[in-house]
């Protein structure tokens, strides 16, 4: 392993074990350059079994329904079409169900079909001003990913 910042051979790695807020223990990997201390950082929950949980969204109020995310999950609302998948490149991320939705919005534009996008948007939307029953599924063979009612606390933007 090289160093990305200054090519140096000399990369070490170390673990430490760290509590995140709603996610509870977690391990956490880096990799540290020792000539320039350049670190890399990967996150590894340690698991409990794995889980599924499921919510239903079936009025507004539920929107705020909170949502812990470990980075192996997949994320699925069935009615809707939309998943997220655990990936490389996956985030660990708390947000209410609101903010999720938010998410998929983000990516929608990426799609190549604008009419389906379109339609997409406006089925978010509506689901957003609590017009349509839904339901929220996780999915996470970590274990770490569940819900949290929370409807109280204000919105956390992502770790
Ligand atoms: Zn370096």
């Amino acid at each position: 392993m090289t160093c990305p910042a200054c090519g140096s051979k000399q990369m070490e790695w170390g673990t430490e074990d760290i509590d995140i807020p709603n996610f509870g223990k977690v391990s956490h990997y880096y990799l540290r350059c020792r000539d320039c201390g350049y670190k890399i950082n990967d996150f590894a929950f340690t698991g409990n079994n794995p889980t599924r949980a499921e919510v239903k969204i079936e009025k507004k109020e539920d929107l705020f329904t909170k949502i812990a995310r470990g980075n192996q999950a997949r994320v699925s609302i069935p009615e809707l079409g939309l998943n997220i998948y655990p990936g490389p490149v996956a985030e660990t991320f708390v947000t209410n169900i609101e903010g999720l939705l938010e998410r998929f919005l983000r990516v929608l534009p990426l799609f190549e079909d604008k009419e389906r996008v379109k339609e997409k948007e406006d089925e978010i939307h509506r689901a957003m001003n609590g017009d349509v029953k839904f339901t929220v599924i996780i999915e996470d063979p970590s274990g770490v990913s569940h819900f949290i009612d929370g409807k109280d606390e204000p919105n956390i933007s992502s770790l």
